[in-house]
């Protein structure tokens, strides 16, 4: 675990304003993430766990400790008529995307270069291209910080709506997402019903052209992907 004092988070989020914090610690594992909440140093700070510092903005300084969730990993099982991809809450979302969509995991292509970390993509249910997290979401783990207990939420229990869940509501503050377990199909299926994605021809469609437009289409909309 990396710990510092006084730092400036212009570089921790994406709108890049320079404002301190008054710790900030880079987390490797479950057990780094616990000894942190459980510190009787840091016991009466407030903390803040941030993925890729995409969706806040820090307008002061932050007299506490920020979490650098560096969780990271990932791994595949199998089932009949499934992949299940089990997803460290620290890894890279559009980083990912690229990896399922080149080994073969589609189903992840419209969801392309959605800037965030996994462990927060089922907080708002991230969607994009006629698609969201919940479609593709078969379980979400998390650490409960009263009682420091994993536990594992179905995407049913998740309560997921539009750019929302559970995560922003009943269980705000009270869980950090460990990790996420995402269910593909093998008998992949494309998603084309998005209005710019619908000229693709139908009948040589792959899971990479998908993946290429909508990586083109975002790259136009947002110069900063
Ligand atoms: C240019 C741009 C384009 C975007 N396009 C889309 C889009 O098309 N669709 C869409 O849905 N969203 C979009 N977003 C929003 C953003 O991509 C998502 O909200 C993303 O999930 C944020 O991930 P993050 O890791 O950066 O979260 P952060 O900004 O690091 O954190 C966001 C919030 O989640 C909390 N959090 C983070 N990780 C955890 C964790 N492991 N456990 C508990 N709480 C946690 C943080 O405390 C914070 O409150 C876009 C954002 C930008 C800047």
């Amino acid at each position: 675990m990396n710990i510092y004092t006084d730092v400036d988070l212009r570089d921790y989020h994406t709108f890049g304003v320079s404002q301190f914090c008054k710790i900030l610690v880079e987390v490797n594992s479950v057990d780094e993430l616990i000894s942190v909440y459980q510190s009787v140093y840091w016991q009466y700070l407030p903390k803040v766990v941030l993925g890729k510092g995409s969706n806040i903005l820090f307008t002061e300084r932050f007299e506490g400790v920020v979490v650098i969730n560096k969780l990271l990993g990932k791994s595949v099982l199998e089932s009949k008529a499934n992949y299940h991809l089990h997803i460290k809450a620290g890894e890279d979302w559009p980083s990912l995307v690229e990896w399922a969509v080149k080994n073969g995991y589609f189903g992840l292509e419209n969801l392309a270069l959605i800037p965030g970390s996994a462990g927060a993509a089922p907080i708002q249910n991230i969607g994009a291209y006629g698609m969201e997290l919940k479609d593709i979401c078969e379980y979400v783990d998390v650490l409960c910080l009263e009682t420091f207990n994993i536990q594992r939420l179905t995407n049913q229990e998740c309560s997921f709506g539009y750019r929302d869940s559970i995560f922003k509501h009943a269980l705000y503050k009270k869980i950090v997402i460990i990790a996420i377990g995402l269910k593909l199909k093998k008998n992949w299926v494309a998603n084309i019903k998005y209005n710019s994605l619908e000229k693709i021809n139908r009948n040589t469609i792959t899971s990479e052209k998908i993946f290429k437009r909508v990586c083109d289409l975002r790259k136009k909309k947002y110069q900063i992907l």
